[in-house]
């Protein structure tokens, strides 16, 4: 957990040093200080590029210390289909909950920025690529039923380049208007909700709660959309233009509003809910 992702991350993809002080950046190449990287949160000094970090971490980074409190962890996803790909549905569950430490992809509950109570939530990469089940799907509702019940500001962090979850069908589909239903209601009681995407946001949930929200925001340089340029590519046989897909390419086609380095996330959060949630901040 201390690497908030990044050594994992890093091991994953043999780019660690056996001694673990030193990783190549996937950004740039340089060789740096692992432990000087993730107290930059997780960004490299060389080149800015900014490393998946997990959801704890990314708590850690953006609310106010202390302030998080954890709703809705008691839920578990379950196994309806029975479904087997490469491995069993329910062997990637527990291999998830034990690499990540997490009992499921997203993370939810009530916390501050500059003393503003909000509705937080975020999907961890790290757990089956963040994919929206059942599970997630159900904590980002009733996140979003309990902004609503207490007239709170909702903000979502997107890490979920999985998109849906296959593993569980229809159901998992079916995630996505429940969600996208939830954010609505939040719309119809003029309560806002800001989205961060980050590297990457893909599939189901770009194609629901990732891409409805009031605001859009995004980290420099993450890859966003609904099918990867990959299958795109492949598929209609065009070659696509330079930075296809990349946050700032998306941002120059109007699809999201700003591009914000994760050293400024916090205080843009904090800017922006004093322009849109005008309640005064809790004691
Ligand atoms: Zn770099």
């Amino acid at each position: 957990m201390a690497f908030g992702g990044l050594k994992r991350l890093a091991l994953r993809s043999k780019k660690i040093l056996p001694d673990g002080v030193f990783m190549k950046c996937e950004g740039c190449g340089a060789m740096i200080v692992m432990k000087e990287t993730e107290e930059r949160g997780g960004v490299c000094k060389e080149c800015n590029h900014h490393f998946r970090i997990n959801a704890r971490r990314r708590i850690e980074l953006t609310l106010d210390p202390e302030s998080f409190q954890e709703f809705f962890s008691d839920l578990r996803s379950s196994d309806p289909l029975k479904f087997s790909g490469k491995k069993p549905y329910a062997d990637r569950l527990k291999d998830s909950q034990a690499r990540s430490g997490l009992p499921e992809a997203a993370v939810t509950g009530i916390g501050r920025i500059d003393g503003r109570e909000l509705a937080f939530g975020v999907t961890d990469f790290f757990f089956m690529g963040g994919s929206m089940g059942s599970v997630v799907g159900e904590k980002l509702t009733r996140l979003a039923e309990l902004a609503l019940e207490r007239r709170l500001a909702l903000v979502l962090v997107c890490g979920s380049g999985g998109g849906a979850r296959m593993d569980e069908g229809m159901y998992s589909l079916m995630q996505m208007a429940k969600t996208s239903a939830a954010i609505a209601r939040m719309r119809d009681a003029g309560l806002p909700y800001i989205v961060v995407l980050t590297n990457s946001s893909y599939g189901g949930t770009m194609a629901s709660w990732a891409s409805l929200g009031d605001v859009i925001l995004a980290e420099p340089r993450a890859m966003l959309g609904f099918t990867g340029p990959r299958v795109i590519k492949e598929t209609l046989k065009v070659e696509l233009p330079p930075g296809f897909q990349e946050a700032e390419f998306m941002l120059r086609h109007g699809l999201i509003d700003m591009i914000v380095p994760r050293s400024k996330l916090r205080e843009t959060l904090g800017r922006l809910l004093g322009y849109l949630a005008p309640a005064p901040a809790a004691k």
